[in-house]
């Protein structure tokens, strides 16, 4: 799987593949394999961005009265494109970010879908009209774009998210500017190639890799920026928060620390099954994954021996290999992190009872591997039952009775992502009313959810302003006028 050759790829400002103006790259490296570099990228600073803001903020008035049937062609076009080269598309995604090649080919399917579902939703996103007593007025709403949006995303679903985003801004008319996250930015190079080969006018998307620290201030305090839509963490989106000026929207998907609630009537081996998927699939990088189980305290030990059993038979290792179902922690800085708080879940009193070794040996020693962990003796207050660790990391809470349950499950400052287990209809009831979360499931993985549902946190898991996805996720990018018309 070693490359012979590194690409460098360009930025895409104005229709124009380009370098950075100080023509400095950046490499972007396999995590599975830290010698192989997966491509060269350009390191644009605040000039290159400017360039690209301008160029989208020329395109706007021209997209903005674009059909939007001839809109929606080009994202069917871009989505045909992504289908046809799935299977390279796919090995890209995972030579990149490490999670297996089954998972990346789903987020480039599911990416297409996205694409097609705005194609079509847009095209029939309507405003509303209101009944009036003079026969002769007709009072309406009518939504119109905004300008020029920033679009800045993270790492783990390097591909779907974009898309979730920039799908719904160019179809309501929008021009984008988009910033990957640098830890991921071929998958979305290949994003915006598909978006060129699919007839995008020069400067209706443009896109510039970079750090956030030579990017981020331009990118979202240029004066022409309209709105910015953020995922990524809450440190991240509360600085961005407070650079945007007073006119500036924001829509910010957050950090989570998402708990899966087991009920006394719970089917364990269901219990079990859902932990090991919410806390452990993808490495336990997703923003939604379960990292806090809040037990019945009869059910411990059963459930804890079961969850042992179950976790010991997942499969480390390269995304590429037959059989593995955890990749590598997306980057260094992911290895340190997650190996800080399993020494802090220690010190702090919690009881490791299975994994949280770094895996060196043999084929790992290149890669960023480290065992799936679970805790026990782990009380409300711990830092590991508090902080969002983003990483294969499950705490498990003993808890009473469902009311101590749900108290544990709302103490913390996140509300992304919760479910329960049970199989008593009105307790699952009560837990949807009584739970602070934007997600809420009944038997189901805190992880998942549909692109034509809407999705988002509250608390500091969004900024509870906008969802995403869904038909709401159009609403972010458009403003209405109220209009009165007599005739
Ligand atoms: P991150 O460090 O916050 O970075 C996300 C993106 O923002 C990257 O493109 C980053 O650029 C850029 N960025 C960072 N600081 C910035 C600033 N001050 N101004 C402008 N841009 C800035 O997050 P990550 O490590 O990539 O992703 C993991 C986090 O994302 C977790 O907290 C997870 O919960 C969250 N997440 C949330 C959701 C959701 O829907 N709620 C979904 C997925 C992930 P660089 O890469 O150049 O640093």
């Amino acid at each position: 799987m070693l490359t012979t050759k590194v690409e460098t790829y360009k930025n895409y400002i104005n229709g124009d593949w380009i370098e950075a103006l100080e023509k400095e790259t950046f490499e972007s490296r396999n995590p599975a394999n830290r010698e192989e570099i997966v491509g060269r990228f350009q390191a644009s600073k605040r000039e290159d961005v400017k360039k690209a803001i301008d160029a989208a903020h020329q395109a706007f008035p021209s997209w903005a009265k674009t059909a939007p049937s001839k809109r929606a062609a080009i994202l069917n076009k871009a989505a045909e494109i992504l289908e046809s080269n799935i299977d390279q598309l796919a090995e890209e995604l995972t030579r990149e970010e490490g999670k297996v090649i089954g998972a990346s080919k789903g987020e480039v399917a599911r990416s297409a879908q996205t694409l097609r579902y705005y194609a079509v939703e847009g095209l029939s996103f309507t405003g509303e009209t209101f009944p009036a007593d003079d026969p002769n007025l007709n009072v309406y709403t009518k939504r119109e774009p905004l300008g020029v949006i920033s679009i800045i995303t993270p790492w783990n679903f390097p591909l779907s998210i974009p898309v979730r985003k920039i799908a719904p801004a160019l179809m309501t008319g929008n021009t984008v500017l988009f910033k990957p996250s640098s830890d991921t930015p071929l998958i979305a190079y290949r994003l915006v190639e598909a978006l060129h080969k699919a007839g995008i006018p020069a400067g209706v998307i443009n896109f510039v890799t970079g750090s956030a620290s030579d990017t981020g201030e331009e990118l979202v305090s240029n004066a022409a920026i309209r709105a910015v839509t953020f995922t990524g963490s809450t440190r991240a989106g509360e600085a961005i928060h407070r650079s945007v000026s007073l006119t500036t929207r924001t829509q910010m998907e957050l950090g989570g620390k998402n708990p899966l609630i087991v009920m006394d009537d719970a089917d364990l081996d269901k219990a079990v099954s859902l932990t090991v998927n919410g806390g452990f699939s993808l490495t336990g990088q997703a923003c939604t994954g379960t990292s806090r189980v809040i037990i019945m305290k009869q059910l411990k030990s059963q459930f804890v021996e079961k969850l042992i059993q179950k976790t010991s038979k997942l499969k480390i290792g390269n995304g590429f290999e037959e059989g593995v179902t955890i990749g590598p922690l997306a980057n260094e800085k992911q290895l340190k992190t997650v190996l800080h708080y399993i020494e802090i879940g220690k010190e702090e009193g919690a009881e490791l009872v299975y994994g949280g070794e770094p895996i060196t040996h043999d084929n790992y020693e290149k890669g960023y591997y480290v065992q799936p962990a679970i805790f026990t003796n782990v009380t409300p207050k711990m830092r590991i039952a508090q902080e969002e660790i983003f990483g294969p990391v499950v705490s498990i809470i003993e808890a009473d009775n469902y009311e101590e349950a749900i108290t544990i499950a709302n103490d913390v400052e996140y509300g992304l992502s919760a479910s329960i287990v049970t199989n008593d209809i009105k307790r699952s009831k009560q837990f949807i009313n009584d739970i602070e979360s934007g997600t809420v499931k009944v038997n189901g993985t805190t992880t998942g959810n549909l692109i034509n549902a809407p999705f988002g946190g509250i608390k500091k898991s969004s900024t509870s302003t906008f969802r995403e996805s869904g038909r709401v996720g159009l609403e972010f990018f458009t403003q209405t006028k109220t209009v009165y018309v007599h005739s």
